[in-house]
């Protein structure tokens, strides 16, 4: 069996790093010869919607599935061979507007939110919603990229300015306590599973940490019916995450990803079952893994700039992935993760980590 993937990034490396001992084999689509994928598997060079390869991908594939959220779903329609997860759930969750909707039928509180087309909606939505505020790019945003924290009036002009090309939405800014996301998986059969709850530290509105499981119980469980909703909604194949603020004990979701997610990377070696593991799972028409964490496990990404290998490797039980991509500034080239047996020696342990490779990182 052959899984088709458009997108070869470090997600779709570590889709198929996690396929290979199920005898599973790969085919990548990405734009780049030199994407991380194509290092460990055979690789299409074409634009991610170029129809004519991604006909073929499809044609060499028993299902194909995607590991970015941005590929133009017109390109995907009437492939040979099954998509997962669908087109449906790939749209809703290209468009921040379609997935506020989304999250406010299916019950699952988000932050108040405008959209906004022109310089007259920006200013009538901050007199809705008030300062300060988030104004973001409804498309294509991801770490951080294609948003502006608003905090004074002042802001909105500069904001607009830089955005304002692109349709947005402006939102409350959360004072937030933390944030979390949820990962699970739905399989071709309708059974589900989900991950512990994991707790994740931005900085410039990039992951840097995250630590798993997070332990609070009444959230897992309020995470666990939004995120099962949501994979009911769409009769869902594959994995996807939803990212949370925690403001005064509330869960207000942020976004979500229809996709494997950073801030599961722990599971590779702190869950009975990664979360790659299971999109491949869940793709390939085979069961679903457990997916209990087998002890505490952070996740450190690699940013900007790779530590030498030996160096970490040298600090027993931290794993390191690199994603074997060229540096360059802001951009996540690896990351580490590790295991402990009680929260608390983590979060030591993290601290340790922050100050030889992020010193400008501090945990909660
Ligand atoms: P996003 O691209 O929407 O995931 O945003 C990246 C990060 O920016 C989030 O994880 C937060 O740390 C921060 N952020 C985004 N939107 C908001 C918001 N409405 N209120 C507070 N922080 C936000």
């Amino acid at each position: 069996m052959r899984i088709g993937v458009v997108g070869g990034g470090q997600l779709g490396r570590m889709l198929a790093i996690a396929g290979y001992p199920l005898g599973l084999e790969f085919l990548f689509l990405d734009r780049s010869r030199s994407a991380p994928a194509g290092q460990v598997a055979p690789l299409l060079e074409a634009d991610l919607g170029d129809r004519a390869r991604l006909l073929e991908l499809a044609s060499r594939s028993d299902v194909v599935t995607f590991d970015w959220e941005n590929v133009p779903v017109e390109s995907l329609r009437g492939l040979p061979c099954p998509l997962r997860p669908s087109r449906l759930a790939l749209a809703a969750t290209q468009d921040r507007a379609s997935e506020k909707r989304l999250f406010e039928r299916l019950g699952i509180p988000t932050t108040r939110w405008r959209s906004v087309e022109s310089r007259r909606d920006l200013t009538r939505a901050l007199q809705e919603i008030g300062l300060p505020a988030m104004l973001k790019t409804r498309r294509l945003g991801y770490d951080g990229k294609g948003q502006a924290a608003l905090r004074t009036e002042r802001d909105a002009d500069a904001a607009w300015e830089r955005l304002g090309a692109a349709p947005l939405i402006c939102e409350e800014l959360v004072p937030f306590d933390s944030e979390v996301s949820i990962i699970g998986a739905r399989s071709v059969d309708g059974a589900t599973v989900f991950y512990p709850l994991c707790l994740n530290t931005h900085a410039g509105g990039i992951l840097r940490v995250t630590r798993a499981p997070d332990g609070r119980a009444r959230l897992q469980r309020i995470a666990e019916r939004h995120l099962a909703r949501v994979l009911a909604h769409f009769r869902y194949v594959g994995v996807l995450t939803i990212e949370y603020f925690v403001s005064a004990g509330r869960l207000i979701a942020n976004e979500m990803a229809p996709r494997v997610h950073n801030s599961g990377h722990w599971t590779i070696e702190g869950a009975t079952t990664s979360q790659f593991e299971n999109h491949v799972r869940a793709v390939a028409g085979l069961p679903l893994g457990q997916t209990r964490a087998l002890g505490h496990s952070a996740m450190i990404n690699l940013i900007g700039h790779m530590p030498s290998r030996a160096r970490i490797l040298a600090l027993g039980g931290v794993h390191l992935h690199a994603y074997g991509k060229e540096p360059r500034p802001g951009r996540k080239l690896g990351h580490c993760t590790l295991v402990a047996p009680t929260a608390r020696a983590r979060d030591a342990w993290v601290r340790r980590l922050l100050r030889q490779l992020a010193p400008d990182i501090r945990i909660p």
